[in-house]
């Protein structure tokens, strides 16, 4: 009689249990996998529960498999765009079209790179939180339309493209700075 405490019986059977699965994995998958085609509605009921009460471990598995199957990814991205290309494009236009203030960023990193300046990679989503989208010449709030990056101490008096340098400002008042106008809040505020 190995086993007559029931607790070593439980025991017992959880690690024969165990044993039995690895030693037939791959027939229990053929199972499981069959299981799954003849229940199609039960089986998706069983995952979408399994996803609401392990949503930790679903995020944490789709960042570990999107970081390990980066370059795959790509590639089919690149190859999706290749032969849907007028519906690429589509998209990118739409994408461009709804972020002015993309453009707007890649054209003050031109300018910058075109006066040699210093040149940090910036993060524009962290300067719209720091600044709050308050412009920091006339201190009204900015709309996503009108956002542009407002090169604090100018590039043609040695500025830097760098975070510090950068605050958000109204389209209208970055030009008006740059061509030497000041708007008239900013006057007032003076
Ligand atoms: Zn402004």
């Amino acid at each position: 009689m190995p086993y007559k405490d029931p607790e070593k019986q439980k025991v017992g059977r959880k690690v024969r249990g165990t044993l039995y699965r690895q030693s037939h994995r791959q027939e229990l998958n053929e199972k499981s996998k069959q299981w799954s085609k003849e229940h199609k509605e039960k089986r998706a009921i069983i995952t979408k529960r399994y996803r609401l009460t392990h949503q930790e471990e679903v995020r944490a598995y789709k960042k570990a498999y999107n970081a390990s199957h980066r370059q795959e990814h790509t590639e089919y991205a690149r190859q999706w765009r290749k032969e849907h290309r007028d519906r690429s494009l589509a998209i990118t236009r739409n994408w461009r079209h709804k972020h002015p203030e993309a453009r707007r960023a890649a054209q003050a990193r031109r300018r910058a790179r075109l006066r040699n300046a210093i040149i940090e990679p910036v993060n524009y989503i962290a300067i719209d939180l720091r600044d709050a989208m308050i412009c920091g010449l006339c201190h009204k709030r900015i709309a996503r339309k009108d956002l542009t990056y407002d090169h604090i101490v100018p590039l043609v008096c040695g500025g830097s493209h760098v975070e510090s340098n950068l605050q958000v400002a109204h389209l209208s008042c970055n030009s008006a700075k740059r061509d030497g106008r000041l708007p008239s809040q900013m006057r007032l505020v003076l």
